[in-house]
């Protein structure tokens, strides 16, 4: 009898439920054992990480280790960073337009916000 042992790696991505988004997401591995089992994977889409515990997955409040701070539009923010607004809920630079204009993706939705003013 063969019993199929499913390992997984740094750096693969697997889909999981994150109780950020609420819904399945590709999740990163951060962390495996050396017998393959996941201790800690980063939602792709909302940066949350999840840890596994023993196997069962227990979530992580958000603001543990990647904290989307709440927008606020005298910060300068660079692609790639992570924001709570208080109307879209989480989103990710994905783009800086212009000195003071950067593209957040809510959801599926992106928007243009203004970011950098004095
Ligand atoms: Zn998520």
């Amino acid at each position: 009898m063969v019993t199929k042992v499913e390992k997984y790696v740094i750096g693969d991505s697997i889909n999981m439920m994150c109780s950020a988004c609420d819904v399945e997401q590709n999740h990163l591995i951060q962390t495996a054992t050396k017998q393959g089992k996941i201790t800690c994977a980063v939602c792709e889409v909302c940066a949350t990480s999840s840890t596994f515990n023993r196997g069962v997955k227990t979530s992580v409040a958000m603001g543990k280790s990647k904290t989307a701070s709440p927008y606020d539009r005298t910060r300068k923010y660079r692609k790639g960073q992570a924001m709570m607004h208080s109307h879209f809920g989480q989103g990710e630079v994905t783009a800086v337009i212009e000195l003071q204009k950067i593209d957040v993706l809510f959801g599926d939705r992106t928007r243009r916000l203004i970011h950098a003013q004095e």
